[in-house]
């Protein structure tokens, strides 16, 4: 973390001080009661464990801890599908809506039960079973937002079958070097998606990415849009082919019994800060981790509309739009497109159309949002709107004051998850029940999650003693149980800088009340004459100015300071940079953190670079800042952004 190798922290310097408290109506009806906090956490996993999930056979022994090698629900076996689907038609809930879908062409909209589910995906799981897919066999799975996506994923744990999807937005290269890791032998994908009203090939990527792994002997592609494709004999299938004359019947395909700590899927992180690591979860702590945090952070009763806006692709989408949703028996929305097709107002008019009360997105959408303006959001009926939820990076105050205003019209609590792909599930988050709400702040550790703030000794940093690494120290249970094929990066990575903690690979800090603020990665942390500054902090003074959508810091080796902050600054409504605008912001930074935060160049850019997953990837901007080649940029989402901030960066030199 540190360059010079002994500063401790990161100054704090500049203070979020608003604060939000529980309105007590809502806390009188929240899943959460008061003194939740208080429980014995084992006692409460135990319970979640039992109560939530249903057991073929229970567990015995709730975790082993055998650091860095966790177990939970010991002795357990049960079944996600079962878990997510069969025993809620059981249980008479065969007719409540599992998923309100809505695909991008407008008025393209299914209502899926828990039976049509229950029907769609027993069809799958038979006709997958009919081409050799079967307990450990490992498929891989290329799908936009579409039905068949959540049917193929709970398709596979009925068979138990391991999986990793992989994003549909990723390129031919990041899908077969993933199915060539894991060793795929199967894929399913679709001809193409629908991307702001063209379809975009999934089908001819899919091909190239087969290529390149060699395990892959068959492919089933959904036709989604109707686009030509090739099709190889012998490997490719329709996927009407073989699924639509299959039985439905729950009987014709049992679901598999699988152990507690079977191997559930794979999914790979999105590569902000390097190649992309592959994460293993197993079955039972997944699912327990992800659906009570699921029911306690959005406060999820048996009518509530929820709609996670994230990708499947990605492991919010997994665990908050797949299986901590179904396990719970919730209605969910899931929707095809992007936010602005056919028009801006997309979001707005589906939160009206079906009553949503909780939107879980990410930061980037809500400053997309923020930069389109209010004008299309005033048109709809927001109201029945009860919780938002945060995930992805640290969300600047004036974004999340913007979200609750605006989206939440001044009335939701807004729950800021802190969480990882390697964790599974949400751990440093509000209760929106329980929580005093700070904007930037996720508050407070889930209840059993010990997490903590240790400076570069391994000491823990008191309350209000300023900042230092994310760390947690006790397991939890959807925690990953290893990396694909590399113990010795996934010991190194996580488990060596401290002895006795994982390392999340964040900056934070625990304020006076024990609030915890994520300050962006460890690596990112910078050290301008002798001050440690976080970019999130300037990033936030800066997206805090009217004229300013997003913003991306980084800093570049300098003579005279050590390092020098670099801003990457892009401006509301398409907005040109000038020299009075760029002076305009340094003094706006000066003035909210102090001087020593005043970047040194400013760059305008129409966008920045971001992830596929919707992350600033400074790590590609610092390349620019410091005239280096430009490091892993398979993740990138769009590859001529960066091209083009670097010309501009160049001809301002
Ligand atoms: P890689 O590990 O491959 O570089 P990544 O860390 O971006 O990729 P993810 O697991 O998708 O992959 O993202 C987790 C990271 O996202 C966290 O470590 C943190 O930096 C950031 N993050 C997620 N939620 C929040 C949040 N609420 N506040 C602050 N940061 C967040
Ligand atoms: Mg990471």
């Amino acid at each position: 973390m540190a360059q010079d190798g002994q500063s401790q922290n990161i100054d704090a310097l500049m203070a979020e001080s608003r604060t939000y408290p529980p309105d007590p109506a809502f806390t009188e009806q929240a899943n959460a009661k008061p003194g939740f906090y208080d429980q014995d956490p084992d006692e409460f996993w135990e319970r979640e464990g039992r109560e939530r999930l249903s057991w073929f056979t229970d567990f015995t022994t709730l975790k082993q801890w055998d650091r860095p090698y966790a177990k939970w629900y010991l002795g357990g076996k049960l079944n996600a599908c079962y878990n997510c689907v069969d025993r809620h038609v059981e249980n008479g809930l065969g007719d409540k809506v599992a998923y309100y879908w809505e695909g991008e062409p407008v008025d393209d909209r299914l209502t899926i039960t828990y039976a049509d589910l229950q029907s769609r995906v027993v069809k799958a799981a038979n006709g997958f079973k009919s081409l050799g897919i079967g307990k450990g066999t490992k498929v891989a799975v290329y799908l936009g937002m579409i039905p068949e996506a959540p049917v193929t994923l709970l398709a596979l744990a009925r068979l138990g079958a391991p999986f990793t999807f992989v994003f549909g937005g990723f390129s031919a290269t990041a899908l077969g070097s993933r199915m060539q890791e894991m060793e795929c032998e199967y894929l399913i994908t679709q001809d193409a998606a629908n991307r702001r009203g063209k379809p975009g090939p999934l089908k001819p990527t899919a091909d190239e990415a087969m290529d390149m792994a060699p395990t892959v002997k068959t492919c089933v592609t959904v036709n989604r849009t109707g686009t030509e494709v090739d099709m190889l004999d012998g490997r490719d299938h329709w996927w009407s082919d073989v699924v639509d004359g299959q039985d439905d019947d729950p009987k014709s395909c049992p679901c598999e019994p699988m152990d507690s700590e079977d191997l559930f899927f794979l999914m790979f992180s999105s590569g902000t800060t390097g190649k992309p690591k592959g994460i293993l979860h197993t079955t039972a702590g997944y699912l327990a981790g992800t659906s009570t945090t699921h029911h306690y952070v959005f406060d999820i009763k048996p009518e509530t509309v929820y709609w996670c806006a994230a990708d499947i692709g990605w492991i919010t989408g997994h665990s908050y739009i797949v299986f901590g949703p179904l396990v719970n028996a919730t209605t969910s929305v899931m929707y095809e497109g992007t936010p602005d097709f056919p028009d801006k107002a997309r979001w707005w008019e589906i939160i009206e159309r079906y009553k949503v009360n909780v939107l879980y997105t990410a930061p980037t959408t809500i400053r997309t949002h923020m930069k389109w303006g209010t004008e299309a959001l005033q048109k709809h009926d927001l109201s029945s709107l009860k919780i938002l939820g945060s995930v992805g990076e640290p969300i600047n105050p004036e974004a999340w004051i913007w979200y609750r205003d605006n989206v939440g019209g001044g009335k939701c609590p807004v729950v800021d998850t802190w969480w990882q792909t390697e964790n599974g599930m949400i751990l440093v988050t509000p209760l929106p029940g329980l929580t005093t709400l700070k904007p930037g702040s996720a508050t407070h550790p889930f209840i059993g999650v010990k997490a903590a703030v240790y400076d570069e000794a391994g000491k823990e940093i008191a309350p209000g003693d300023g900042a230092g690494y994310m760390v947690v120290k006790e397991p939890w249970p959807a925690m990953f149980r290893g990396l694909l094929n590399d113990d010795q990066r996934f010991r190194e990575t996580y488990w060596s800088t401290f002895p006795d903690a994982y390392l999340a690979g964040d900056g934070a800090r625990v304020d006076g009340d024990g609030d915890f603020w994520l300050m962006g990665r460890i690596d990112d942390v910078m050290n301008v004459s002798g001050h440690r500054l976080s970019t999130i902090e300037i990033e936030s003074a800066l997206v805090s100015h009217p004229d300013v959508a997003q913003a991306a810091v980084v800093s570049r080796a300098d003579a005279t300071t050590g390092q020098a902050i670099v801003a990457y600054v892009t401006l509301k409504d398409g907005a040109e940079g000038s020299p009075e605008k760029l002076t305009e912001l340094r003094d706006h930074v000066g003035k909210e953190i102090g001087p020593i935060a005043k970047p040194a160049n400013i760059v305008f850019a129409d966008s920045l670079p971001m992830t596929r997953s919707g992350k600033i990837m400074r790590r590609l901007l610092k390349d620019v800042a410091e005239n280096r080649a430009l490091g892993d940029t398979t993740t990138l989402a769009d590859p001529s952004v960066v091209n083009e901030i670097k010309e501009r960066a160049d001809s301002e030199k």
